[in-house]
């Protein structure tokens, strides 16, 4: 299928889609990689485990969404490094400081650039940086 075409969503199809709880069971399924046929044969129990983790942990900070939403909790600053992270991160300071932000009239030589970091040199002659 091309982009721009369309298949007509079956009517039954798109009546399960508008119940709020089947979609959020069907994203429940694709957020932990199952696939409809191997999510409903899954045990309910494991299911219901997932639907619930899904309600009850919060996306953003991975604690209960009823301890994260607590004014009243006190939340203290903790710190990890991740040196793979920092040279990637001082990698696109430098590639932003080497090429001009052209605006809005062109692409910039870093857009839909992607940057990652390996622990080997994996193209030695790519300078650009
Ligand atoms: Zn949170």
């Amino acid at each position: 299928m091309g982009v721009g075409q369309r298949v007509a969503i079956r009517p039954k199809i798109a009546a399960r889609l508008a119940d709020p709880e089947r979609l959020f069971e069907l994203s429940t399924a694709k957020a932990w990689g199952y696939g409809i046929e191997e999510w409903e044969a899954l045990p309910d129990e494991k299911r219901d485990e997932l639907l619930e983790y899904e309600r009850q942990i919060c996306p953003r900070c991975g604690n209960l969404r009823s301890v994260c939403s607590n004014p009243d909790v006190p939340w203290y600053p903790q710190r990890s490094m991740c040196y793979a992270t920092g040279a990637r991160e001082l990698t696109l300071r430098r590639l932003h400081k080497k090429h001009k932000d052209p605006g809005t009239d062109a692409m910039a030589p870093t857009d839909g650039m992607t940057v990652w970091m390996s622990r080997d040199d994996l193209s030695p002659d790519d300078e650009f940086v």
